[in-house]
């Protein structure tokens, strides 16, 4: 019997939308190219950060709000714990793009903040060293998401509420038919009603004559072991980003398992082929990531511990790309990356569930769409 819906990738987008269909009662099936949290695309990883005062524009807080719920919602399905409430600073001169766009989507919303200037904020956070003239937003709904445990659990819901889910599966076609779509795996023939296609760094294989032009780009992550791990445990140091001439660089709290976790927001914004890309990491990837520790929180400038790469898949305003294909309502496609959309994962799942099953969703998504490319 074919399925309702079919979902083409189980990352962080395809793994909440299988969730939200299975949890509406329709026949759904995930089919995974690799395995569930693979290091390959741009979902693996402990911890991804969420905020609500959204630099990147104020349209994405409506989004913000409600997956701030479904993530609780995923606690109370689970018993398990997912949202790390650490608050968030935003450092950096009051007009560069982080801090200035944090404070216009903040206000525009009217959410709760406070403007530090950089003494105030080194008195709070002594680990930190600013110039005179920066100055932190902080967010006290600012933190991280456990980002592979979502994964994992949104999958696992959806098996037992009776979704299939078919991994090491590789989709070679998505046929467009009478009845919906036909699917071509590696293995066999899958019928569906629609598909959900969000397969990240490879949509563009799946879909190439797609509107908005997508592009992979290698991202490396590092963690370090400060001498003194204190000043960094989750109880005493938030989440932070920060915007200096060397770019935007972030990290999160000191964990035991993992050491201290920092990047570089975009790296070298260096495209990629993700079949081939370079995963192993360099010392220059190194010296990037590391400047902004020895600049501004020079107690971090400590021996690595780990290193790693990811993919972000860039749109060209850095949006996300939602909603469905032109001429072929059935397909409904999700990239919801421009290395920003893990926070926002229980949400992207409702929303590709509301337009794979009613074809409209109550979520502000127009903006998001492909008639704007
Ligand atoms: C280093 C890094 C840091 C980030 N930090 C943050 C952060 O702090 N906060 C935040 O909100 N976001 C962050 N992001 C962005 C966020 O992680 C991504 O937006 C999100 O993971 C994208 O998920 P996805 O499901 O679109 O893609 P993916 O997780 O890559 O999933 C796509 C899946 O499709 C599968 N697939 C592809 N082709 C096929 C095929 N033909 N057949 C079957 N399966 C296929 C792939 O194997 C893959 O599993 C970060 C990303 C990176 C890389």
């Amino acid at each position: 019997m074919p399925y309702d819906v079919a979902v083409i990738g189980l990352g962080a987008a395809g793994s909440a939308a299988l969730y939200h269909l299975a949890r509406r009662g329709k026949r759904a099936v995930g089919i995974e190219r690799f395995s569930i949290n693979h290091d390959r695309g741009s979902s693996h990883g402990q911890t991804r950060v969420i905020r609500l005062g959204y630099y990147e524009h104020p349209s994405y807080v409506p989004l913000l709000r409600s997956a701030y719920t479904l993530w609780r919602d995923l606690e109370l399905a689970t018993g398990e714990t997912f949202l790390h409430i650490t608050g968030i600073a935003e450092m950096g001169r009051p007009d560069s793009e982080l801090v200035a766009g944090t404070l216009a989507s903040s206000r525009e919303h009217n959410l709760t903040h406070e403007i530090l200037d950089a003494k105030e904020l080194m008195r709070r956070h002594p680990v930190f060293r600013l110039p005179d003239d920066f100055i932190a937003v902080m967010q006290p709904e600012g933190g991280f998401v456990e980002a592979e445990h979502a994964v994992r659990a949104h999958v696992t819901l959806a098996k037992d509420m009776g979704a299939d889910v078919r991994e090491n599966e590789r989709v070679l076609a998505i046929e467009p038919n009478r009845g919906g779509v036909c699917i071509v795996t590696a293995r066999e023939k899958i019928e569906a009603g629609h598909v959900i296609v969000a397969a990240g760094a490879w949509t563009k294989t799946l879909l190439p004559d797609l509107a908005a032009n997508l592009r992979a780009t290698r991202q490396v992550l590092m963690w370090v072991d400060p001498a003194d791990p204190v000043p960094f445990r989750e109880t005493r140091f938030p989440v932070w980003m920060l915007e200096s001439e060397l770019g935007i660089h972030y990290g999160f709290p000191f964990s035991d398992a993992e050491g201290l976790k920092v990047s570089k927001h975009f790296h070298e914004q260096e495209v990629v082929d993700p079949e081939t890309y370079d995963r192993t990491t360099s010392a220059r990837d190194e010296a990037l990531i590391r400047a902004a520790l020895t600049q501004f929180i020079p107690a971090a400038d400590a021996p690595a511990r780990a290193a790693k790469t990811c993919l972000y898949t860039m749109s060209d305003d850095a949006h996300f790309v939602l909603g469905r294909v032109p001429g072929h309502p059935q397909i409904i496609v999700a990239s919801p990356c421009s290395g920003h959309g893990f926070k926002f994962s229980p949400v992207m799942g409702e929303v590709l569930a509301d337009l794979a099953t009613k074809g409209e969703t109550r979520h502000d998504i127009g903006w998001l769409g492909l008639g704007r490319f």
